[in-house]
Order: C-alpha cells, then sequence, then structure tokens
C-alpha cells in the first residue's frame, strides 16, 4: 500500500485524527474542511465518548460528531465562503448532512460509505437538501480502504463481534472482501488490535485487504 504520507494531505490529516479518536475510545471518524488553495482550515474528530484534549470543541455529547467538530471550528472568516470542500472518512449521517447543508460548503469528500447511518442518499429523495447542490465525490483506492478498517474496528470494539446484528450485516454486503479479510487477521491474532492502533498494525491490515 501506499505509505501515508503519500496521500493527499487532507486525507493523511484525517486518518492521524481518525486514529486518535479510535485510540480515545470514541468511533475513528474524522473530518477537515479545506479551502480553494487546498489549505485546511478546519478539523474535527468523533469525539463522543472522550474527553481527551484534540481538535474537537465538542465532546462527550451525541452530536459530538466529526463533521459536526469541523464546522464548529470554521473560522469566522470562512464561513461564507462557497468553495470549501469538506473530507470525512465515513459517509455523513443525517445529522451531519444536514449541518452541510445549513453551511456554505457544497462539495464533500468521503474516504468510505456508511451502509448503516450514511445518509448521502438524501441529497436526492429531499427537496430541500437536492436544491443545495452539494458534489459528493468518493475518494476510493486506499483511502476507502483506511477509513472503512477505523470505521469497522470501531464498530467491532463498540458491539463486539456478532456477524448477525443488523449494523454488521450492512457493512458485510457493501464490503464483503473488506470485512472477510478484517475478521480474518483479527481471528488469526485478536491481540493485534486490543488497545491502541499503531501505524504498523494500519499498514498491516490494510495490506491485507487486497
Ligand atoms: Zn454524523
Amino acid at each position: 500500500m501506499k505509505k501515508l504520507q503519500q496521500l493527499p494531505e487532507a486525507w493523511q490529516v484525517c486518518l492521524d485524527l481518525a486514529v486518535e479518536g479510535y485510540n480515545a475510545g470514541s468511533m475513528g471518524i474524522a473530518a477537515v474542511i479545506v479551502d480553494k488553495a487546498g489549505n485546511i482550515v478546519a478539523r474535527g474528530r468523533n469525539q463522543l465518548r472522550d474527553d481527551k484534549d484534540s481538535c474537537s470543541s465538542i465532546r462527550m455529547s451525541s452530536v459530538a460528531h466529526a463533521e459536526i467538530n469541523a464546522l464548529n471550528n470554521l473560522p469566522q472568516e470562512y464561513r461564507e465562503d462557497r468553495e470549501l470542500t469538506l473530507y470525512t472518512t465515513v459517509e455523513p449521517c443525517p445529522m451531519c448532512l444536514g449541518a452541510v447543508a445549513m453551511s456554505r460548503i457544497r462539495a464533500i469528500e468521503i474516504g468510505c460509505a456508511d451502509p448503516h447511518a450514511g445518509s448521502i442518499v438524501m441529497l436526492e429523495h429531499n427537496e430541500y437538501l437536492r436544491g443545495k447542490n452539494i458534489a459528493v465525490e468518493y475518494a476510493g483506492g486506499e483511502v476507502e480502504k483506511l477509513c472503512f478498517l477505523l470505521h469497522y474496528l470501531s464498530i467491532r470494539r463498540d458491539l463486539s463481534h456478532n456477524p448477525g446484528h443488523r449494523i454488521f450485516k450492512a457493512l458485510a454486503r457493501r464490503y464483503p472482501h473488506y470485512v472477510q479479510a478484517i475478521d480474518a487477521v483479527l481471528e488469526r491474532d485478536e491481540s493485534l488490535h486490543r488497545g491502541d492502533i499503531t501505524t504498523e498494525f494500519l499498514y498491516y491490515a490494510s495490506a491485507r485487504l487486497g
């Protein structure tokens, strides 16, 4: 796989923050907002379950999602800017998609799909959201693999592994090969992801996703 350092800067920062979130006990999900010139102007990570000092100002709350934190951290001078792009490691949930629609941001780059809570489909079916003309791109490739890995490990840790649970079923339907490969890695050595995720583990697991 490509080294993290070879990925675009927005994704490097997102993945570093997502790992920080996972290791702190929250979900491994992060977001950044980038201006037209490519500068990162705001960042946020999921901070549902930890109060650690981080870029996120909203913590220990059901709304402490990565995208909400990034939007909340957007400096005042960028709040009317219509040429910003939000990068998020996981497809936004209804709350975060709604929050993006209420901002001036009209472009979203997504690391991996979320077949459980992801709500990009709302952009087509809701007239208000459709009128916002939000452009969506999926990263694919290595970025998708790494983002899904962190998302899947977060859910596995939170729900304990139960393949019959509807969330696991939805993930396995959308990403059958990745789910199978990650489960195989963990079956061989569960200790690999007990505790913190290291960069070495990310490379090791991601290389096995094919
Ligand atoms: Zn959300």
